[in-house]
């Protein structure tokens, strides 16, 4: 589940959220209004670079120490 950032570019407001997602997809094209001056937010990061470590697969990244 990818972590994603809206922005709210209103002058003065520039409000912060984060919210979890069940994909990166829905993530870019959700429509999340600003809790302070209700203006559809930009969304401006999906955690979509952070794939989804895969449990079942042997050589995802997560088994493997930097
Ligand atoms: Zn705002």
């Amino acid at each position: 589940m990818p972590l994603c950032v809206y922005l709210c570019y209103t002058a003065g407001c520039e409000t912060k959220l984060e919210r979890w997602m069940p994909t990166a997809d829905q993530g870019a094209e959700a429509r999340i209004e600003c809790p302070r001056c209700g203006q559809v937010m930009t969304c401006a990061w999906t955690g979509s670079q952070i794939a989804t470590p895969n449990l079942k697969d042997i050589s995802s990244p997560v088994f493997h120490k930097k």
